[in-house]
């Protein structure tokens, strides 16, 4: 047997013995609030089909439309063939909903957040002949985390890590900072947690030293403001300083992403941005189905579907008290129960399932060691009655389940 193979089997086993191991379920139905595995019926709280229009009969149409019209193929990268009129489109209305929030805004669409956001980190990173100061937010996602270590390997970046809760300390290393050039990393909304990130006082700060600021909304864009144009709007923010990225995988309900900045900061990323250069264009009928959600999401139907998903969060947060586990504070979607070990998160997971609930253990490195979790996620597709009998079973299981 190759050496790998050998290994892979050691250490499968002790991410086993550590109750670290994920597994992939296989889901039968589409999208929703209920939905079957395996021909077993579960009530889901962990997509992040925030306002339910991952299999809403307007998308449906409108990608098969989409593709009828333009084809389901781009055929190549976007700057070899692959750049559809609609993708122009797209983008001039994905710049529209940050255009209050980001003078001389322009978008650039990705196919994923993943790719935006390494994209936007490493070009970023190479403006200028000094090495870049980035300032990344400690419980950052993954993707951002990952830009940041692509840049590093590029030798172009002074990494700093800041608690978004202690932004004094930032300062203190602002101020001694003598790079020309300077960059704040933060999530908008934190996806493991739910809270948000102190914009105001980042922008503050990003003013004062000179910094761009860089924020990842994958879990405001549809959300949050008045028209779900995200963090920017909910907070009346405004700076040519902001580099915004929105996600369409989640609340816009098909998959993609962009990125808003000053159309300079754009014109720079179509000359560095590799993922964008060396990967292919997503799919035109995608692109013609995201303009018909990001209408929806700044309409009539995503406003009632905004004060839904509201009315939600405040019957969750209102509906149970733990006395042993943490509800951590939050006015998201994003409903965290910190339950502490991998085992009580696993047993407590495994238990759920069984009465027929889906709500996925978050363990480490995803989280912070002793910090696992329940990662509850609420959609304005969720029903009264199904949030109420949630409150419920978590109250009952957390007095009954043993404690590890
Ligand atoms: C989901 C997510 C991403 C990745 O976006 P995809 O479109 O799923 O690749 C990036 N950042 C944050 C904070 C996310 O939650």
């Amino acid at each position: 047997m190759p050496f790998a193979l050998d290994q892979i089997d050691t250490e499968l086993a002790i991410l086993d013995r550590e109750q670290l191991r994920r597994s992939i379920r296989s889901v039968d139905t589409p999208c929703g609030t209920e939905i079957q595995i395996g021909g077993k019926a579960l009530l889901a709280f962990c997509s992040n089909d925030y306002l339910g229009l991952a299999n809403h009969p307007e998308l449906i149409a409108a990608l098969s439309e989409g593709a009828t019209r333009f084809g389901t193929g781009s055929g190549a990268s976007h700057l070899i063939s692959g750049h559809h009129i609609i993708h122009d489109e797209l983008e001039a209305k994905l710049a529209s909903t940050q255009s209050g929030a980001i003078p001389n805004v322009r978008a650039l669409f990705f196919s994923t957040g993943y790719l935006a956001n390494i994209s936007a980190i490493t070009a970023l990173s190479l403006i200028g002949k000094d090495k870049t100061s980035i300032y990344s937010a400690a419980l950052n996602h993954a993707s951002l985390i990952d830009g940041i270590r692509l840049a590093r390997g590029q030798g172009s970046v002074n990494l700093h890590v800041f608690d978004h809760h202690h932004l004094a300390a930032l300062e203190d290393i602002l101020r001694d900072d003598s790079a020309p050039h300077k960059l704040i990393v933060t999530d908008g909304v934190f996806s493991m947690d739910g809270d948000l990130a102190p914009v105001q006082e980042l922008l503050r700060l990003a003013n004062q030293y000179d910094a761009l600021l860089m924020i990842d909304d994958a879990h405001g864009f549809g959300v949050l403001g008045k028209h779900g144009y995200g963090l920017l709007e909910d907070q009346t923010i405004c700076s040519d300083r902001i580099i915004y990225i929105g996600t369409l995988g989640k609340a816009a309900g098909l998959n993609g992403a962009f990125v808003c900045a000053h159309e300079k900061i754009i014109a720079w990323f179509i000359q560095k941005a590799r993922p964008y250069i060396y990967s292919t264009a997503s799919s035109p009928a995608l692109a013609f189905a995201l303009l018909r959600s990001i209408s929806l999401i700044e309409g009539n139907l995503g406003q009632e579907l905004r004060a839904r998903l509201q009315r939600n969060i405040t019957l969750w947060k209102n509906g149970v008290t733990f006395t042993h586990w943490n509800r951590l504070e939050s006015n998201t979607a994003i409903q965290p129960v910190v339950v502490g070990s991998n085992e009580t998160a696993l047993r407590l997971a495994s238990a759920l399932d069984q009465l027929g609930y889906w709500i996925p253990a978050i363990r480490p490195p995803t989280v912070p060691k002793g910090m696992a979790r329940l990662r509850i996620t609420l959609s304005a597709a969720h029903s009264d009655e199904q949030i109420q009998g949630l409150c419920k079973v978590l109250s009952d299981l957390e007095q009954n389940l043993p404690r590890s």
